[in-house]
């Protein structure tokens, strides 16, 4: 089974606004990598929706600013994404790691997954703290680099170097 993760490919990355306010966090370059995710999400036979979700007072806040409250339209996934007709699963985390605080892992047990595709935001945050955390659970991890996009050109670079020579990341 092709398991593919998208990672917070949602509208609080990825809209300056939505009607509940604007996006503290919005990354303008992360919707150009749309187009690349739809044609893994062509190919895969599941896909995991990774999406940010926090309470109003997430002690994330004290890092960054307030983003992606779970009951505002910023945890929606991003318009343009196609996964008509796909089988997906949804994990709300809260973290930068999809493993952290969510039953990602269990399902992967129960399915018998030993290897992921990861694609989404940020190459520097997210995308590298949840590929350690499946490597160092021994699942191979792939990334294709046109599908990843980071806070800057610099450390989503450096990155999936980082990711290759360190974790074992298989860079496509
Ligand atoms: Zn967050």
């Amino acid at each position: 089974m092709k398991v593919l993760v998208i990672v917070d490919m949602i509208k609080g990355f990825l809209e300056p606004e939505t009607k509940d306010g604007k996006c503290l966090l919005y990354l303008p370059e992360a919707k150009s990598i749309i187009p690349e995710i739809n044609k893994h999400i062509k190919e895969a036979d599941m896909l995991v929706f990774a999406n940010d979700c926090h309470d109003d007072d997430d002690e994330e806040f004290k890092l960054y600013p307030k983003h992606c409250i779970g009951r505002t339209d910023e945890i929606l996934p991003a318009d343009g994404l196609d996964y008509r007709g796909k089988k997906g699963l949804l994990v709300l985390k809260t973290r930068f790691s999809v493993f952290y605080g969510t039953e990602f892992d269990v399902w992967l047990k129960k399915n018998n997954v030993k290897e992921i595709t990861l694609v989404g935001v940020c190459t520097d945050i997210c995308i590298l703290f949840t590929a350690a955390d499946a490597v160092m659970r021994n699942i191979k991890v792939t990334v294709p680099e046109k599908a990843v996009s980071g806070l800057t050109k610099e450390s989503h670079e450096w990155v999936l170097k980082h990711m290759k020579t360190v974790l074992g990341v298989n860079i496509i």
